[in-house]
């Protein structure tokens, strides 16, 4: 082992010089505070902490030193990378801290903007409506059939005792279809009731027969407040052995209370229609004051205008004359028949005053029913 070179200086050594170290330190704090983002002072820190920073390649020096200058000169340079160190992690903190407060102001994200740019529609609250129904005659075993909406006269009118001679048949109620030739008298009609797709029951399917058949129908009314030309039915039809007026009172009853409420009845009044035999109007129990704003002024009620009762439709037992078209033997077999508007249930339901709202396809009229009514 040789001895320690006495000649040697630390002094000589050029990197270790105190002035040249804090040359070193000086930059490197300068450097460190003229960074203004992280990736500059990436950089800085590479530039004057890394393996070849001056500080560093200083340090290496420190080694070669002989024995007595190496505290010295250890305590110089371990002085200065710390005071370069701690002034990293300062300015570290500092930048960080401003990045974090400039992304919070960029990256905002404004909650009050409309986030659906192509909002949802929502179904049409008839068609909800027609569903409702069907679901709560679904449940009681019945079936949902459909027909179509041009149709041939005789299922629209004869099949139904309805007389040619019935003032329904005339142009001031019903659309004709025009012949080929241009005869008005073409045999075919846009059906003005759903009560066809009865008859196309019943042709084609034996009893015991259980249909519920909601659908457009077409009459040619003015478009007001309280008529369309286009409007939705919903038509029920029973054929059994031994069907009474107490099976359609019991059935109408459960129709009513499903759809306004647990504890609404019915009533029926005597009416005339070609089909039924015999038949009735049928008026719903008022859902909103139930009867009690009868014979109390104090108390009046707008939605039955204080009757206690209001029309919904019709019913009455299958005309034996219609059973016969259709087929079906009448000492075998009875049926009964019920007829309601969808429009004018839906105006009960939701308080809509008019019938317009329902046909114009204003998205703003059918929103707020949502996709449950
Ligand atoms: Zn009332």
């Amino acid at each position: 082992m040789s001895a320690p070179n006495k000649s040697y200086d630390p002094v000589e050594v050029e990197s270790l010089k105190p002035e040249e170290v804090d040359k070193a330190r000086d930059a490197a704090l300068a450097a460190f505070a003229a960074a203004q983002d992280l990736a500059a002072l990436q950089e800085a820190k590479v530039a004057h902490t890394g393996d070849r920073s001056p500080l560093a390649l200083a340090n290496r020096e420190i080694g070669a030193l002989p024995p007595q200058a190496k505290a010295e000169a250890g305590k110089r340079v371990g002085q200065a990378r710390g005071q370069v160190n701690q002034a990293l992690a300062a300015r570290r903190e500092e930048l960080e801290a401003e990045r974090d407060a400039r992304v919070l102001v960029e990256e905002t994200v404004d909650v009050t903007l409309p986030w659906d740019r192509a909002p949802r529609g929502a179904r049409h609250p008839l068609t909800t409506l027609a569903e409702r129904v069907g679901d709560v005659f679904v449940a009681m075993g019945y079936e949902i059939a459909e027909g179509p909406e041009v149709e041939a006269e005789w299922y629209n009118f004869d099949a139904l005792n309805i007389a040619p001679d019935h003032p329904a048949r005339t142009m001031q109620d019903t659309f004709f279809v025009q012949a080929a030739d241009g005869s008005p008298d073409s045999g075919v009609v846009l059906r003005t009731h759903t009560s066809p797709v009865q008859i196309r029951t019943m042709l084609t399917r034996t009893p015991p027969i259980y249909v519920i058949c909601p659908g457009r129908v077409y009459r040619t009314d003015e478009l007001d407040a309280t008529h369309t030309p286009v409007f939705g039915q919903v038509e029920g039809l029973a054929v059994d052995k031994g069907l009474t007026m107490a099976d359609l009172r019991g059935t109408l009853d459960h129709f009513a209370s499903s759809m306004f409420g647990e504890g609404i009845v019915t009533r029926m009044r005597p009416s005339y229609f070609p089909f039924t035999e015999p038949s009735a109007e049928v008026d719903l129990q008022c859902f909103v004051c139930r009867g009690a704003s009868v014979g109390d002024p104090d108390n009046p009620c707008r939605t039955c205008r204080s009757e206690g009762w209001i029309e919904w439709g019709g019913c009455g037992m299958v005309n034996p004359r219609v059973l016969v078209a259709c087929g079906i033997d009448p000492a075998v077999y009875s049926g009964f028949a019920f007829g309601m508007g969808l429009e004018r249930t839906l105006m009960f339901r939701h308080n809509v005053e008019d019938m317009r709202d329902m046909v114009e396809g204003d998205v703003r009229f059918t929103l707020p029913f949502g996709m449950e009514i």
